[in-house]
């Protein structure tokens, strides 16, 4: 397939209802070169509206290529992802792709209010459309829990906040996916595990479809519908996880038995994917 092809594309029937339709992706980096990597081969993946999914698997399993390609940062070698019907390309120009790095990469000179707003005034001076059933930047601080921090600077926040800034920046475009390449892991521990919370709130609150990466299987087990564990070389999936566990989540949620079930499990296929 072509990348014209992609670009063209449109869901097909068993893709209804699919946030997300990734099918048969296949990437292969250095391509012609004397030495290509295969990072991700024919990776079929349905990523149903509203549903949380993580990726999880061993470092270059190919993760964060997936979510590259899904989040139009790359095109793939082959096969082609829809998100509600559309290519990663259309939905990232309408500003409708959220994405969230283990960097919170905010701009130094600018207030927390104005880069939360910034992505916003960058489409509309690029002549895009902006939605206007997206939250404001005041009612966003609220939401991520930085009420009063609208006039701070960045270097004034701590690396925690810093991420709810870049959360909030990444739905201020009322985008119809999140796309989170493991943003909580520059966090430390018990950061990291307030913002798992605060991520599940928001999404509670939204119901934005979720693509995150993490390599924390507690994490995963946690916030997660389902679980898509990875395999290297070349990158494919080797299970999917139903997480079962009924939601809200809650501290006490790890101390279940069905918790700790499933993070069990997935440990003992990561080491075999591993092996
Ligand atoms: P993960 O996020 O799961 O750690 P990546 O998607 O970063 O994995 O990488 C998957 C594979 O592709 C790895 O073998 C990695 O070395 C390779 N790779 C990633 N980016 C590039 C690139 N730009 N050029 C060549 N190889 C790459
Ligand atoms: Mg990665």
């Amino acid at each position: 397939m072509t990348v014209m092809d992609a670009d063209r594309a449109v869901a097909a029937p068993a893709d209804v209802g699919a946030s997300i339709a990734i099918s048969n992706v296949t990437v292969v980096y250095g391509a012609g070169g004397t030495e290509p990597v295969t990072a991700l081969k024919n990776i079929n993946l349905q990523v149903k509206d509203g549903e949380f999914v993580s990726l999880i698997g061993p470092s270059g399993c190919g993760k964060s290529t997936l979510l590259k390609v899904v989040s139009d940062l790359m095109r793939p070698t082959g096969g082609q992802v829809t998100i509600a019907g559309a290519s990663p390309s259309q939905m990232r120009k309408a500003g409708r792709l959220g994405l969230v790095f283990q960097q919170a990469n905010l701009m130094p000179w600018l207030t927390i209010r104005r880069n939360i707003g910034l992505l916003k005034s960058l489409v509309k001076g690029h002549g895009g459309k902006v939605s206007t059933t997206g939250a404001s930047a005041e009612e966003l601080l609220d939401v991520v829990g930085l009420t009063g921090f609208g006039d701070k600077f960045p270097h004034q926040l701590s690396g925690g906040m810093q991420q709810r800034a870049a959360l909030a920046r990444a739905l201020a475009l009322d985008p119809a996916v999140l796309l989170m390449d493991e943003p909580f892991a520059a966090l430390d521990e018990i950061t990291r595990d307030r913002m798992a919370f605060e991520l599940m709130r928001v999404w509670q609150q939204y119901r934005k479809t979720v693509l995150f990466v993490t390599h924390s299987l507690g994490e995963a087990v946690l916030l997660s519908d389902r679980v898509v564990l990875m395999s290297p070389r070349p990158g494919r999936i080797h299970r999917v996880f139903e997480i079962d566990l009924p939601r809200p989540r809650t501290p006490e949620t790890r101390l279940t038995e069905g918790f700790s079930k499933l993070v069990l499990e997935l440990n003992r296929e990561l080491y075999e994917v591993m092996s």
